[in-house]
């Protein structure tokens, strides 16, 4: 079979292989783009981040109507639900933007082609499917994302023990479900499932919830979670699972077992490179199966890169596409950018929580001497009209440069708040120049204005 012959060819359509397939077709090279799956948008758009969105901003509807219109002086009758209608709601928005991305392949003179890609050698993709094809090119970029990890002795069955992927398709809703992990997928979807009636009970190795957020954010999240009807074990360590008759049995190591009739397995993510032909070919991965890239996204095999979640890092759809770009700009032009510690992350639950840049406990290991400004959406107006007075936001900045270094947030709609710190770290903004941008009033970023005041002890409102 003659080899069809491309500039570069990307392998997987998540947020990280679409975006860099647009963009180096704009920087005029000519580009095919492999997918597995009918409906291009990787995790992120089939079974990720849109239609959990959708599902917790239906269900937080629901949740408003039960028991949040009364103190509006609104009355409403039964308020009933209809999951079936709720599931079709999410897969409408999943069909519509899945199609946006094949239009843009489209626009953009991408090639698509639907199968599975191997590397076959150096600069050589074979695309096994219902049309083999084998394509050549000088620059083969790998984006093949992750796949839920797996727990020793929890083993998934995709319907009483479920990933994120089933767990966005319940047919009816729990009873009681059981949560492994509390990181960003459990919290969420644990959300959605309490607010749709079920007994939640998340259970966690780590003696805190979302590992990786500023400590404080977690205490407070973990606070404002618990009232709203979460349990939570913390510092519990899952041994196994098994089914007894309709219930699951989650074992806890040296404190007994819980039962549910549902288990989330949401333990993290990890590479999906399996039958990609990896070491075939000589390309190198870290021990947990990561492919390894240096700055310039390059593997160990000369011609072949990686970007996005598949080379680890924070697993995050707008991290992947950064790099996806900064990848092919390299490519292309010989320079590219990623700064990362300008990249946002969010937790989509009811406080929000959001986060860029470092820590206070990044910044205590690293001896950093800093100061911090932190500002309650209690005193906020808007917040108070909104009814979502939870929540704080604290701006950590440079003890002698005033440089903000990071910013964490719990509150009303802080994922969109925190695009301001995102900027204002891109940019080296310092929390003096936050403080003296006007902000709109009664906004909830007046939240944020305040807190940049309070770095210098001079916030007005508290
Ligand atoms: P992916 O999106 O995983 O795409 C990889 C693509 O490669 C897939 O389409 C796959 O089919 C294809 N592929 C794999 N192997 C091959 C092969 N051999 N040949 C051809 N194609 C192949 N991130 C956020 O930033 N915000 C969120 O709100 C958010 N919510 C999430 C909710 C859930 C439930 C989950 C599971 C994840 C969520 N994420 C979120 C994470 C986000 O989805 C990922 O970080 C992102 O999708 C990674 O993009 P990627 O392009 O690296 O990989
Ligand atoms: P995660 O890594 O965020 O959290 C997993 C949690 O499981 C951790 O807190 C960990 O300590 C715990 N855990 C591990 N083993 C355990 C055990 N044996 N018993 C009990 N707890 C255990 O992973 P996730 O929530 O599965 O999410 C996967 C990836 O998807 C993450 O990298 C996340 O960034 C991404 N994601 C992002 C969003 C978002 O941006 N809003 C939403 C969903 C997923």
């Amino acid at each position: 079979m003659a080899a069809v012959q491309h500039q570069l060819v990307v392998i997987g359509a998540g947020p990280g292989g679409y975006v860099a397939a647009i963009r180096a077709a704009q920087l005029g090279l000519d580009v095919a783009c492999v997918e597995l799956e009918e409906a291009l948008g990787g995790t992120c758009l089939r079974v990720g981040c849109i239609p959990s969105k959708a599902l917790l901003e239906s269900s937080e509807r629901f949740a408003e109507a039960q028991s949040g219109l009364g103190v509006h002086g609104i009355s409403v009758g039964d308020v009933g639900l209809d999951l079936t209608a709720m599931m079709r709601r999410k897969a409408g928005i999943v069909t519509q933007l899945t199609k946006g991305v094949a239009w843009l392949f489209k626009q953009n003179q991408v090639k698509h082609y639907r199968g599975r890609a191997r590397l076959a050698g150096a600069g050589s993709v074979r695309v096994e499917g219902p049309n083999p094809v084998e394509l050549a090119a000088p620059h083969i970029l790998i984006a093949t994302g992750s796949r839920a990890a797996s727990l020793p002795g929890v083993e998934v069955d995709g319907f009483r023990v479920v990933t994120s992927t089933e767990a966005l398709a319940f047919a009816e809703v729990p009873r009681r479900l059981l949560v492994i992990g509390a990181g960003a997928i459990g919290l969420e979807l644990g959300s959605v499932w309490r607010r749709l009636g079920a007994d939640v009970t998340v259970v966690e190795y780590l003696d805190r919830i979302l590992p990786t957020m500023d400590g404080e954010m977690s205490r407070l999240a973990l606070r404002s979670f618990r009232r709203q009807g979460m349990s939570f074990e913390l510092g519990t360590r899952v041994s196994g699972a098994r089914i007894d008759g309709d219930e699951c049995v989650l074992e806890i190591a040296d404190r007994g077992e819980l039962r549910g009739d549902r288990v989330l397995v949401a333990v993290g993510r990890a590479p999906a490179t399996d039958g990609l032909g990896l070491e075939e070919l000589g390309v190198a991965c870290d021990r947990r199966g990561f492919i390894q890239v240096d700055e310039h996204f390059a593997t160990s095999v000369r011609g072949v890169h990686a970007i996005g979640d598949v080379i680890g890092g924070a697993m995050l759809a707008h991290k992947a596409s950064e790099e996806g770009v900064a990848c092919v700009e390299y490519i292309a032009t010989g320079y590219g950018h990623v700064n990362y510690d300008a990249i946002p992350s969010v937790v989509y639950t009811e406080p929000e929580v959001a986060s860029v840049g470092k820590t206070e406990e990044q910044l205590e290991e690293a001896r950093v001497a800093f100061r911090k400004g932190s500002f309650a959406f209690k005193a906020s107006g808007r917040a108070a009209a909104l009814g979502q007075t939870d929540g704080v936001v604290k701006i950590l900045a440079h003890a002698d440069t005033d440089r903000i270094l990071g910013a964490h947030l719990v509150g009303p709609r802080v994922s969109e708040l925190v695009s301001e710190l995102v900027v204002a770290i891109e940019c080296g903004a310092s929390s003096e120049d936050l403080a003296r941008t006007c902000h709109a009033h009664p906004t909830l970023s007046e939240v944020v204005k305040e807190a940049a005041l309070a770095v210098d002890g001079r916030a007005v409102h508290g």
